[in-house]
């Protein structure tokens, strides 16, 4: 029998990684707990996907459709209604569909569950619990795929990009969206949706301010609006009291990982699972990609990401994973939020992508890359913005692997 890889999850990740998988010569099995592939890219019916993948600008369904229709048309042995309930690090995994649970080993495995919305619960939000507080995919849930206007005057909370997405959608729908406020002193969604879904409608962003109090019983009355200080903690007395019927919270997203719990892996210093420059956890034959690996802003580089988490896993399969016995550590220095991937093997590919996102916004810096004094790269930015990931590819011959030092990146002033 030929060598099988699972892939848990049926998003744009779980279809690139599973093509690929193919592609390698293995065999894929793909997990989707839901009805469809596609994952949240059925919701998003926006256009603004699919320029770097397929060279074209496409909505989410549309995206979500050309890699599911290779997936059709391909061997992949596609398991919807399935929901993978455990992992073990014997690389078996036990699932549950309309017919009943079973468990099956596998040679690799690849993770792309996908990420979860913050909710009210995770900013502790002080007042009532009151029906018309929901997260923007819920929003975007309700008004794209059941056709239903969650409410007539919205607040939003958090100016990540689905929230920014969803105000000019409400907008658009007839809702009157009275405001987005942000907790940091910038916006933390992409410029273009800054403009596209906030200037060109007039919709005020207060930036430093965050939500404080919920009002209302059984439907929300109001919101308490509050200034913070650069603690990011309310200021005493700035608290305005505003009329609405629904606040959308956008405070972030976070990879789904709760499988993966029990199996104890290596995580970084921002919570996510550490890879090697192959995609690999620190447990042989788990790979990770997607949201499921780090939050991303565009599907493109899902695809593209979840591609070579893939490909390598089926060579790990299919015991052809060449790689040297030393490797490297890479972590994030001053001004970097994240690095992925955490670990440099000697061997395999010839250059290492890495992918992080700057720590706070900055202007007229520099990039760089350096292992012990030793600089290895070192590029300069006119701006750099934590809503926007960062890439950047070193060849690994110039890494040097008989040096235990670790590989860091930082962010540095011009001067
Ligand atoms: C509102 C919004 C707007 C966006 N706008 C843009 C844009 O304009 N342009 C752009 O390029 N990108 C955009 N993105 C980003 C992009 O859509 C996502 O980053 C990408 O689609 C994530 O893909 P994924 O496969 O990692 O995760 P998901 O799409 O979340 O897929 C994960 C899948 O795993 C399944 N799953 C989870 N757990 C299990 C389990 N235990 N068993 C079986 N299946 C499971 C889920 O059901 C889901 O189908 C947007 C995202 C959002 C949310």
């Amino acid at each position: 029998m030929s060598a099988r890889v699972a892939v848990i999850g049926g998003g744009a990740a779980g279809m690139a990684a599973a093509l690929s998988v193919i592609e390698e010569g293995a065999e894929a099995v793909l997990f989707e707990k839901g009805t469809a592939l596609g994952g949240i890219l059925n919701q998003c019916i926006h256009n603004g996907f699919g320029l770097t993948y397929f060279k074209e600008e496409l909505t989410g369904p549309e995206f979500a459709e050309r890699l599911a229709s290779r997936v059709r048309e391909s061997r992949i042995d596609v398991r919807l209604e399935t929901a993978v309930i455990s992992v073990s690090k014997e690389l078996v995994v036990t699932y549950e569909n309309p017919k009943g649970s079973a468990s099956e080993m596998f040679d690799a495995i690849v993770y792309t569950s996908g990420s979860l919305e913050r909710s009210a619960g995770a900013i502790a939000l002080p007042g009532e619990r009151p029906s018309g507080i929901l997260t923007a995919g819920q929003a975007q849930l309700y008004l794209n795929h059941y056709g239903y206007l969650p409410g007539k005057n919205v607040f939003i909370l958090g100016s990540g990009d689905i929230g920014l997405i969803m105000a000019r959608r409400l907008t658009l729908e007839g809702a009157k969206v009275l405001g987005v406020a942000e907790l940091c002193p910038y916006p933390n969604g992409l410029n273009r949706n800054i403009v596209q879904c906030l200037e060109d409608f007039g919709i005020p962003l207060y930036l430093s301010h965050t939500v404080t109090k919920a009002y209302g019983r059984k439907r929300l009355g109001a919101i308490e609006l509050s200034e913070v200080g650069e603690d990011r903690r309310p200021i005493p007395g700035t608290g305005v009291k505003i009329a609405c019927d629904t606040l959308v919270l956008s405070i972030g997203l976070m990879p789904l990982l709760s499988l993966l719990r029990p199996l104890g892996l290596k995580k970084n210093r921002s919570g996510q699972i550490e890879v090697d420059d192959s995609f690999m956890s620190s447990l042989p034959g788990l790979f990770l990609a997607g949201n499921a690996l780090h939050v991303h802003d565009l599907v493109d580089n899902v695809a593209l990401e979840a591609e070579a988490a893939g490909r390598e896993a089926a060579r790990f399969a299919l015991g052809k994973r060449e790689r040297g016995d030393r490797h490297l550590l890479a972590k994030a220095g001053e001004g970097i939020g994240y690095l992925i991937p955490g670990l440099i093997e000697e061997g395999g590919e010839e250059s290492v992508l890495f992918r992080f996102r700057s720590a706070r916004p900055n202007k007229d810096c520099y990039i760089e890359f350096f292992q012990g004094d030793k600089t290895i790269k070192k590029i300069r930015k006119p701006t750099v913005i934590p809503s926007e990931m960062e890439f950047v590819r070193i060849p690994k011959k110039l890494l040097d692997f008989n040096q235990e030092t670790t590989i860091e990146v930082r962010l540095c002033p011009l001067s």
